[in-house]
């Protein structure tokens, strides 16, 4: 096993907790990044990681992005996540959910759980009679629901200025996207775009969900990889991580990316070969930061109005990533990486 301290030191995260009920076969753990800003607020994912080693990497990586996106977002909060070790579709019980809800109650506050892979806004209900430091609960409990709308709104505003920095106008009409994955952000952006006036390009491995977007916005399907080759004016991934590496970016024939997946650079130094080739990364981030927003708003009393006012403003925000880019000949992936630590480590220096 790797040395733990280690692994944790090299991205400064504060705590990590290793969980365990024998008695419900929980195994889980639960990472908080900084919580400078705030409580670490962030997603369980529930996976059948091959290894501990896996589910570690992934906790810390994830937990860390949190910390960046909620510092970037002006949000008051910190960055953490949570891992349960195991098949979200043989092996959650009530009883595994309520075991691991009991782990997040004896940390007092310090982490905000909510919904990520493999536990649904029911399963938050199931942790919120142990615990109330839960967050993402249904709508009909004065929670702000599933996150997807309001990232894909986060998406679209941010693709505005994205537009704007590339064309002089913001707007979709006549605009070609192609988006590869049409989940739940997915499916909600393809009709946003519709609606704009955008022609859409679509893929996805679900053959229903394709054909759905065919019948609805008019979309042209495209098969697999080949989304990487489409010309378009935008291409937004909405499926997986890690899409935009050395290969694929030989294949790229548009001049936007701009999507929701998390962590869609392979290595940071991707960025800047995407810089050289003039194609405009809107960091993934900063973009789908909406269904963080919205789950913040939860915290205050939600309100959709007034949290779609606020994810609405990451058009602001991706403008001053640009301008950051632009100022210090950085890509925007370092842009946005330096607005993040700004806030998250000037604060921390303050006191
Ligand atoms: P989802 O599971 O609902 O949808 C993912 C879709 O991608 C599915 O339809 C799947 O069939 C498709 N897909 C998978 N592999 C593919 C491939 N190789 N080519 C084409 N399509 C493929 O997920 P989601 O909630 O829509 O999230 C999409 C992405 O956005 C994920 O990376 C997620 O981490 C990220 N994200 C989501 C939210 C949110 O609010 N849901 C917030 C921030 C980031």
């Amino acid at each position: 096993m790797t040395n733990i301290f280690e692994q944790i030191q090299v991205e400064g995260h504060e705590q990590v907790l290793i969980c365990s009920d024998p008695a419900s076969g929980l195994r889980a753990l639960i990472a908080i990044h900084n919580t400078t800003l705030g409580p670490a607020l962030g997603g369980c994912r529930m996976w059948p990681y091959d290894s501990f080693d896996d589910a570690l990497s992934d906790v810390l990586r994830l937990s860390r992005a949190m910390s960046y996106k909620a510092a970037v977002s002006d949000l008051p909060l910190g960055g953490g996540k949570s891992v349960i070790w195991g098949d979200a579709d043989k092996e959650k019980t009530p009883a595994l959910l309520e075991a691991f809800a009991r782990q997040v109650e004896s940390l007092a506050g310090r982490y905000i759980v909510a919904e990520d892979v493999g536990i649904t806004v029911d399963d938050i209900e199931t942790m919120r009679c142990i615990t109330p430091h839960v967050a993402g609960h249904a709508l009909a409990h004065g929670g702000s629901g599933d996150p997807s709308p309001a990232t894909a709104h986060g998406v679209f505003s941010g693709m505005r200025a994205c537009l704007e920095e590339v064309y002089g106008d913001a707007s979709f009409k006549g605009k070609r996207v192609a988006i590869q994955g049409l989940g739940k952000v997915g499916s909600a952006l393809a009709k946003l775009l519709h609606e704009a006036g955008a022609t859409l390009y679509v893929s996805d491995m679900d053959p229903e969900r394709v054909a759905h977007a065919i019948r609805d916005y008019g979309a042209d399907p495209i098969h697999g990889h080949e989304v990487y080759r489409v010309d378009c004016d935008v291409f937004s991934p909405c499926a997986l991580g890690g899409i935009i590496n050395e290969r694929s970016i030989e294949s790229l024939s548009c001049k936007i990316i701009a999507g929701a997946a998390n962590n869609q650079l392979k290595t940071l130094g991707v960025a800047d070969e995407l810089t050289n080739r003039n194609i405009l990364y809107a960091p993934d981030y900063v973009l789908n930061a909406g269904g963080l927003i919205n789950i913040a708003q939860e915290l205050k009393g939600y309100g959709q109005e007034q949290a779609y006012e606020k994810i609405s403003k990451i058009y602001d925000r991706m403008k001053g990533v640009f301008i950051l880019a632009k100022k210090e000949s950085i890509s925007t992936a370092a842009a946005a990486e330096r607005l993040a630590e700004l806030r998250l480590y000037a604060k921390s220096t303050d006191v």
